[in-house]
């Protein structure tokens, strides 16, 4: 390494990102290693993205003003509540750089989402990883003794990527109660908008203006090669984040996707009713094949194979699926489109013996 590069980079893991899908026998191809959304853009995107395109030479709105007054008229919040960047993934880097330092400590489940140690570690605080209990849920209450006198931040993945499950409103109330101000409290909604009963957040963030709420365009809306991600906080702290934001970091096509998205909502329900359709039906069939299968509230699911893994990744692969293995814990298959979870399926049944 470069003498000129700080030492935590040598301990830094890198992101790894769900590998492109391989070409199965016949040309079966389906990547089912990202939880990206298998649908096309919702209606009217297309239209606006290509509007905001042929303005290039200007830059965005840095204030992200539309995108703010669209989304705040949504979720019914004031404007100063909210901050934009490049995914949720971007806000969380600077929600993280808005609050921690050298010293502090960042409690967080693992197994969950492999940017939080990163984006951690990149501030030069603390990652404190508590394992999950069983059935791939967070161990609140191991969480809650997890807390110091450094603790600067709680990060509560829910529903839970990869393993699936949710937390429900009363659970996480009474964490944030128990929690009680030591700690700041960033629940990361990526996959909300799958949750049969999500938790009435904005309603919990009025009453505890140290929780944060994460969410993105990414799974639900569809617009993850685009990268718009926002939190929904306290204005003091959502003011915070847009200060560490890099400038201009929602592109202007990004910002015409978001709110084309926004006004597609029925359709967007029925797209996302349909996903939580085929995802129960491939908890389902993967439970009848005798494999262990935790509950899912996302657009995956989550096979705990354990020393398995590795050789079930491959056969899903020779098969034509991109899945997405975790070291010696398990892989998490996408809910794509309907004939590659039925393919996931017929080559889950393969893997019991
Ligand atoms: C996908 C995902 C995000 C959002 O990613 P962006 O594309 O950066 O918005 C955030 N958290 C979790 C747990 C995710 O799985």
């Amino acid at each position: 390494m470069s003498q000129f590069v700080r030492p935590e980079l040598a301990e830094l893991p890198a992101y790894v990102p769900g590998k492109p899908a391989p070409v199965g026998p016949g040309g079966v191809s389906y990547k089912l290693s990202s939880n990206e959304n298998p649908f096309p853009p919702l209606p009217g995107v297309l239209e606006a993205v290509a509007a905001a395109c042929a303005r290039m030479n200007r830059y965005p709105d840095m204030a992200n003003a539309a995108v703010i007054e669209a989304t705040a008229d949504r979720l019914g919040v004031a404007g100063d509540q909210l901050a934009f960047g490049s995914g949720s993934s971007g806000v969380l880097y600077h929600l993280i750089q808005a609050t921690c330092t050298a010293g502090d400590e960042v409690v967080f489940a693992w197994r969950s989402f492999e940017a939080y140690p990163i984006a951690v570690r990149l501030t030069g605080a603390t990652p404190i990883m508590v394992p999950l209990g069983p059935g791939g849920v967070h161990d609140l209450d191991a969480m809650l003794a997890a807390i110091t006198p450094a603790t600067k931040m709680i990060l509560v993945c829910s529903p839970n990527n990869p393993t699936g499950p949710a937390i429900g409103h009363d659970e996480l109330a009474a964490f944030i109660a128990a929690v009680d101000g030591r700690a700041l409290v960033v629940l990361d909604e990526a996959y909300r908008e799958f949750v049969a009963t999500p938790p009435r957040t904005i309603e919990l963030i009025k009453d505890h203006p140290g929780l944060v709420s994460l969410r993105t365009f990414s799974k639900a809306y569809g617009l993850a090669g685009f990268r718009v991600g926002y939190c929904i906080a306290d204005p003091a702290l959502a003011g915070a984040v847009r200060k560490t934001a890099i400038p201009f970091g929602v592109s202007a096509p990004a910002q015409a996707a978001v709110i084309a998205s926004l006004a597609a909502e029925r359709e967007l329900l029925d797209r996302v009713a349909v996903i939580i359709e085929r995802r129960d039906a491939l908890l389902s069939r993967l439970r009848a094949t005798g494999l262990e299968v935790p509950d899912s509230q996302a657009n995956f699911v989550w096979l705990p194979l354990g020393d398995r893994t590795t050789a079930a990744v491959k056969t899903f692969t020779e098969a034509g699926l991109m899945v997405r293995g975790y070291g010696d814990d398990g892989l998490r298959i996408t809910v794509g489109e309907p004939e590659a979870c039925d393919l996931a399926v017929e080559v889950a049944g393969t893997l019991v013996n």
